[in-house]
């Protein structure tokens, strides 16, 4: 069995605890790797090495072009390993194999060579006397050493998102990724060891939040958290990092609405919903959990919905042919199972795949509820699995209004032919992505940016960089006077 140490300054070391965590594959709950469970000091010693790495201005002052190549060789490694990572991936997360291959690695490969491109066009665009005399120019540079603090759900590809933009515009990176979870961003740290990246630029430190991730947090020479997870964290996140003032990125919870009105394409719809609400086991920010659907279309809908869901197989991730594997732990399973008792109270339950015949790992089918309920917890609260809830709505408005009351903001989707109605919708809809007749698509060239309570700051697209990059004026004296014409407001007129 494979036991991985802490990727610090390039060189594998041991925790100074040394202390070991099994890591568990879902499906089986077997242990399928050995990581060291790190602590305070380990955590300093990887900020220090990224403090030193980015103050010597080794790699932050590398030319773009430079560090784009090391990203692309990052990507390169990535996809000619696409099975071996694959497999580590879906042993640690128990996602499905057709999608841990064909969805999470290979969109994260596609990500990495985005964003190798987009940072060659990273600029300042001001160059003008806005001041008579002096020329005023803009420089866009890295902000400095970045923690980024990554969830269980996309283990592989939150690593992409957070730490590779942001060491692909010059800053230094520490890495914390989820326990559950850390296999593919330490097999990423082996990466960047192999194409060369300079010591100290990506460091990877597992262990607790508490531990670790306060370390990070709190830490004076840290000078930005970009974290992915969820809004509790985030929070407490942003309270230790304000004592230092840190730049902060927060990627949080979701609770998306899938808005079908009455002229919608049902079967497309209805698929969409599935695939929508499922996605990841439904272990994803943005899948699609309130399906509010138009009065004339609502019965028909919901006999769809059933019959498509209840033809789900959820089982073995190793078999092409499951759609859906284990949740991510027992807790998560038991979080999953106790909403679903909360929604039977609160609301209808049409449909219950439940957990029978599964002998070990964390499997757990589909549910599916209604309510005329907005208010009720399963519609309001992120129950991350496979229970999404039906709606009944009359209006245009009555569905916005609803659909937007919720406390979070980062995704929603709206089925309709008509172009007006989806216009209207894609305006009044307070979340940061609205597809129209899909539900998932995130194309690298986009941003992932969250609305309202799920936080603030984009992941993927060129917004990324701007995350991790700060604009620095740079103004220079057209005169060569000794005496500006506006200096009398100290010299009075004194010559
Ligand atoms: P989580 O908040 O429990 O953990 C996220 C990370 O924070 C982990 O690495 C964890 O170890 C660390 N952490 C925990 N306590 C900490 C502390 N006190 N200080 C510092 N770090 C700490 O989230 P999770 O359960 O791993 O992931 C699920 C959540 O992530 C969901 O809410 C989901 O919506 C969210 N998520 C959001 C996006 C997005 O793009 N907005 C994407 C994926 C997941």
């Amino acid at each position: 069995m494979k036991s991985y140490d802490l990727f610090i300054d390039n060189e594998w070391v041991k925790s100074n605890k040394e202390e070991e965590q099994n890591v568990i594959n879902p499906a089986n709950e077997q242990t399928v790797a050995k990581i060291q469970r790190g602590g305070q000091e380990d955590a300093r010693a990887a900020i220090d090495a990224a403090r030193t790495a980015f103050d010597s201005g080794g790699w932050s002052k590398l030319p773009p072009a430079f560090r784009a190549e090391y990203v692309m060789k990052l990507a390169r490694i990535l996809e000619e390993n696409m099975v071996k990572y694959g497999e580590i991936e879906l042993q640690n997360t128990g996602k499905a194999v057709k999608q841990v291959i064909d969805y999470d690695i290979a969109y994260t490969i596609d990500n990495l060579k985005f964003f190798a491109g987009a940072t060659r066009l990273i600029e300042g665009v001001a160059t003008k006397e806005y001041v008579p005399d002096g020329t005023s120019m803009l420089r866009r540079e890295p902000v400095g050493v970045v923690a980024a603090i990554t969830p269980w759900n996309y283990p592989l590809m939150m690593v992409g998102w957070r730490a590779i933009p942001a060491i692909a515009a010059g800053n230094t990176v520490v890495v914390k990724p989820a326990s559950y979870t850390p296999l593919t961003a330490l097999e990423l740290a082996g990466a960047i060891k192999k194409v060369g990246i300079p010591k100290g630029v990506f460091n990877v430190v597992t262990g607790s939040g508490s531990a670790v991730g306060e370390e990070l947090a709190r830490s004076d020479k840290v000078d930005m958290i970009a974290f992915t997870g969820s809004n509790e964290v985030g929070k407490k996140i942003s309270n230790l990092a304000s004592d230092s003032v840190k730049r902060l990125s927060l990627e949080l919870g979701g609770k998306a609405p899938f808005i079908v009105f009455d002229d919608a394409d049902l079967d497309a719809a209805t698929e969409g919903a599935v695939v929508g609400g499922l996605i990841n086991n439904g272990q994803d920010c943005g899948a699609a959990t309130r399906i509010y659907i138009q009065e004339g279309v609502f019965e028909k809908f919901k006999k769809l919905m059933i019959e498509k869901l209840s033809r789900i197989r959820v089982g073995n991730p190793t078999d092409p042919k499951t759609d859906l594997g284990p949740l991510i732990s027992k807790e998560q399973q038991a979080k999953v199972k106790d909403y679903i008792e909360i929604g039977k109270k609160e609301a209808e339950i049409l449909y219950e795949g439940g957990s029978r015949g599964f002998e070990s790992g964390f499997f757990l089918r589909p549910a599916l509820f209604s309510t005329e309920n907005n208010k009720a917890r399963i519609v309001q609260e992120e129950i991350f699995g496979p229970v999404p809830v039906l709606l009944r709505f009359k209006t245009y408005q009555e569905v916005i209004e609803k659909a937007n009351d919720v406390l979070y903001g980062l995704a929603s989707s709206v089925w309709t032919k008509d172009i007006r109605m989806a216009m209207m919708a894609a305006r009044d809809l307070r979340f940061g992505t609205v597809w129209v007749n899909d539900h998932a698509p995130i194309p690298s060239e986009m941003p992932w940016s969250p609305m309202k309570k799920s936080g603030y700051g984009a992941s993927t697209s060129k917004y990324s960089l701007e995350e991790f990059t700060t604009v620095k004026h740079v103004y220079v004296d057209l005169t060569g006077q000794t005496r500006k014409s506006w200096y009398y407001q100290i010299y009075g007129d004194q010559s």
